[in-house]
């Protein structure tokens, strides 16, 4: 059975999304936008917890039918459903911020955090559906507020202070936006590190005594150049991409500190660690070469790439179709002229980005649903400046329903279906390391 959301719930969703579309916070400062979120889902009876992990801005809502809550501490197993919340802004949008901070929600945050609550609502509704017939049985839902997706990576923090472990979801929902001309349920998303080289050399007058020095600008571009070499030896899908911060402060000065920051992104997290020693060696070749110190520093969080749970997104696709039909019916009959398609797109692993959800999908299995935005967005996709409006449309509210109904109903399954649940499990389980 598909859920459609109720207009109730569609309406509270859309002014959520609106109202963090107006106000975007930049990652790690989303006090004010995690804060409405928890008060909207706690008003739906949802018990929240802030700050979890340690994050200021990271929170959990759980729900569990009463009947159930007493048996849930000594009985099997609860089946547990999690939608995640992401809900920071981009920086660098000048005249076209809502609020004048420069800051805009061009990636579509504020809609992810709206359809993660317009699911989690959905879901409760039906459970409660189901105790009123006495069908009911121990569940948990929760929404998972997340921090920081553009930068850090909140949710690489809250996988290693083991928060997934604890909470040990049955199978975790995630949806965003795309200008893609197709929905897409099966992603990559790239492994992803981020790294900075320092280079300490000796500075000299340029001209007049150029022996006495040893030049970390040299070294800098020794290791762009050596990187470049290393280009073709590696997987497809491997992406090496950097920027120099620092390479000297006069032309009459021999530079005596480089500094380059680089990221390199890999199709899988192991591979990630194999390519990152040949470019950590292409660093420490250039301080060889010019006899330079190289000092490599390595941010704290790793992306992972994205672990597809092939069942549960076969589901979530059946789910897509029903629900896209019953909405071209629906536009057919109130004169709307446009419909939503259930049109699914193979995704393709050169144009793959990175996400923080890739690091969930090694603690549970996850779904991580794109839904595409192009009969509105013209060419444009998300980062765009000609996004922003794109993630506050019409349509996009519209198809905000969409995908509440199918991660709500797919975690419906999760819930109600055992040989379903165990079925993704198993997926997940057997996939590489
Ligand atoms: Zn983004
Ligand atoms: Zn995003």
């Amino acid at each position: 059975m598909s859920l459609k959301i109720t207009d109730r719930t569609a309406e509270k969703a859309f002014f959520i999304s609106r109202e963090l579309w107006e106000h975007p916070e930049l990652s790690g400062e989303e006090h004010r936008s995690a804060e409405f979120l928890a008060e909207q889902i706690a008003a739906e009876g949802f018990q929240v917890t802030k700050g979890v992990t340690g994050l200021e801005t990271a929170f959990v809502a759980e729900w569990t039918p009463v009947r159930s809550a007493d048996k849930s501490s000594d009985g099997p197993e609860v089946p547990t459903v999690a939608f995640l919340a992401e809900y920071d802004a981009l920086p660098g949008y000048g005249e076209l911020s809502p609020d004048g901070s420069g800051n805009a929600h061009a990636c579509g945050h504020n809609w992810i955090s709206a359809a993660a609550y317009a699911a989690a609502v959905t879901l409760k509704q039906a459970v409660e559906e189901a105790e009123k017939k006495g069908e009911g049985r121990p569940v948990r839902i929760l929404l998972v507020g997340t921090p920081a997706e553009e930068t850090w990576g909140g949710k690489i923090s809250m996988c290693r202070e083991g928060l997934f472990r604890e909470l040990s979801p049955d199978a975790v929902f995630e949806a965003h936006l795309s200008g893609q001309p197709k929905h897409c349920f099966t992603n990559y998303l790239l492994a992803l590190t981020n790294i900075r080289y320092t280079f300490r050399g000796k500075a000299s007058h340029a001209s007049a005594h150029p022996e006495n020095g040893i030049n970390a600008l040299d070294a800098l571009n020794l290791t762009f150049a050596g990187i470049a070499c290393l280009r073709q030896h590696v997987l497809p899908g491997t992406k090496l991409h950097g920027k120099i911060v620092e390479g000297g402060l006069a032309c009459n000065i021999i530079p005596d500190t480089g500094v380059m920051d680089y990221y390199v992104r890999a199709p899988k997290k192991d591979y990630l660690e194999k390519v990152l020693e040949r470019v950590n060696d292409c660093a420490r070749g250039a301080a060889l070469m010019t006899g330079c110190r190289v000092e490599i520093g390595r941010d704290e969080n790793t992306f992972y790439d994205m672990r597809n749970n092939m069942p549960l997104n076969a589901r979530a696709e059946e789910h897509l179709r029903a629900l896209a039909e019953a909405d071209r019916e629906a536009a057919a009959a109130e004169g709307r002229d446009f419909a939503m398609s259930g049109e699914i797109r193979e995704d393709d692993l050169f144009t793959a980005p990175s996400g923080d959800i890739g690091n969930v999908s090694y603690e549970a299995p996850s779904f991580y649903g794109v839904f595409s935005t192009a009969p509105v967005s013209g060419g444009a996709d998300i980062h765009d400046r000609e996004y922003l409006a794109v993630t506050d449309s019409e349509y996009a509210h519209h198809l905000l329903k969409l995908a509440a109904g199918v991660m709500a109903s797919t975690g419906l399954d999760i819930l109600t279906d055992d040989c379903f649940r165990a079925q993704c499990r198993e997926a997940f389980l057997k996939q590489d390391p």
